[in-house]
């Protein structure tokens, strides 16, 4: 496996004065306003947001910002504090779907998405600083697009639902940049709300914000972005989608959603001459089981039980669907053996980060411990966090 170690977190100086204040500085004039999207991580619900599945991410406190004016001139430019080369200019009439086009094909295919959709937006000079740290599996691409599709829904008074935005910025990212993602990260950035975990059925788009209350009982949610990104993540990521699409065909189902959890055994046995294919379909329904029963248990006030249905779904990421790696092996290997309650990986896999449910008063012990392990094994440090449900997308200034 090819190492990279993942970028460092853009790290500005962050708030929306700075941001808009930056942006006179790059633009030479005040911005109109300064708009605000999050990062996320996923409690539960791993690659099943493109099999028509369930998923449950929470917004982070780390934050894009976009600060913007509108043009009536039909350019679009872009500056990002968390990139080198300066401003990049664009003519809209000229936007075409551009894969390699590196960091600007996110927010330039925002406003392609919008336009192809009919929508009335036109120019626009767009500032951004982050605290999403990039490539960790903590979403600042969908943090990007959000803010720009926010900053432009308001500009140009598109009224747009929030849900519809994160369509716009998935269909930007799958067909402008090139990404085959699913609706998560898009939604997760658009609709999350603070204090709780987002509830989201990928086939219907049906929500429900889960209360999501750690520190009124004593509970911790650690991030841990172990820093490493391993490349084979995208060429990996199309092929467990297309096994999972054959799964489907194989059973004659629309998607694998659309295997109840009851008839996995029958599924299985019917798999029994393609035993990838079988493995993929087992972490999907039992992944979407999951789903359904962290739901039930948050509902019923019992945070504490969700532990192990976490570390069981990080089991079949690792053993069924085959998308982890040692660092992230570690974490949750450490964590649980130094007293959290459970631990997976989240987002894409082959590196980024992890998540661990902690006692508060355990929280300091099991970050020491996945800190000290990574050292003894030789990997670089980790940068452990703490993941607090914050708000999604949002106008600041
Ligand atoms: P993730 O979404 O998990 O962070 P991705 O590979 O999907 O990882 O997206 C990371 C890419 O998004 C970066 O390589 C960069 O091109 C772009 N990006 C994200 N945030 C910013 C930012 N604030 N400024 C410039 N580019 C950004
Ligand atoms: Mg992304």
């Amino acid at each position: 496996a090819a190492h990279g170690t993942a970028a460092p977190t853009t790290g500005r100086p962050h708030g929306a004065r700075h941001t808009a204040e930056t942006f006179a500085a790059v633009y030479g004039a005040a911005p109109s306003g300064t708009w605000a999207a999050p990062g996320r991580v996923n409690l539960i619900g791993e690659h099943t947001d493109y099999n028509d599945g369930f998923v449950m991410p929470l917004a982070l406190p780390h934050t894009t910002l976009a600060a913007a004016s509108a043009r009536t001139d039909g350019v679009l430019r872009l500056h990002s504090g968390g990139a080198d080369g300066g401003i990049v200019e664009l003519c809209l009439d000229a936007l075409r779907p551009a894969p390699q086009a590196g960091w600007a094909a996110y927010p330039a295919g925002v406003v392609w998405a919008m336009r192809e959709a009919g929508l009335p937006v036109g120019g626009a000079d767009l500032h951004f600083d982050s605290t999403v740290p990039t490539g960790a599996g903590l979403s600042s691409s969908a943090a990007l697009e959000i803010a720009t599709a926010l900053a432009l829904n308001d500009l140009y008074a598109l009224g747009q639902e929030p849900q519809h935005l994160a369509r716009l910025a998935q269909r930007a990212e799958n067909a402008f940049v090139g990404v085959p993602c699913g609706i998560m990260d898009q939604t997760a950035a658009a609709c999350c709300t603070q204090g709780h975990a987002l509830f989201l059925d990928t086939r219907d788009l049906g929500r429900r914000q889960i209360p999501f209350d750690l520190a009124g009982e004593g509970l911790r949610l650690l991030v841990v972005d172990t820093r490493v990104k391993h490349e084979l993540g995208d060429g990996a990521y199309a092929e467990r989608r297309a096994g999972c699409e054959r799964g489907a065909r194989a059973l004659g189902v629309r998607a694998l959603r659309d295997v109840p959890y009851a008839q996995l055994p029958a599924a299985l046995a019917r798999l029994a001459d393609e035993p990838a294919v079988q493995a993929l379909v087992r972490h999907i329904v039992t992944e979407n089981r999951r789903v359904e029963e962290v739901v039930a248990h948050l509902d019923a006030g019992r945070t504490r039980a969700i532990g192990p249905l976490l570390t069981a779904g990080h089991a079949s990421l690792r053993d069924d669907f085959k998308i982890s790696c040692r660092e992230l092996d570690l974490a949750v290997d450490t964590a649980n053996a130094a007293g959290a309650l459970g631990a997976r990986m989240t987002g894409g896999g082959f590196g980024g980060s992890a998540i661990v449910l902690v006692e508060e008063a355990a929280a300091p012990a099991v970050g020491a411990a996945v800190t000290a392990a990574f050292a003894a094994a030789g990997h670089a440090a980790p940068r452990i966090f703490e993941a607090v449900p914050g708000p999604g997308a949002h106008r600041v200034e």
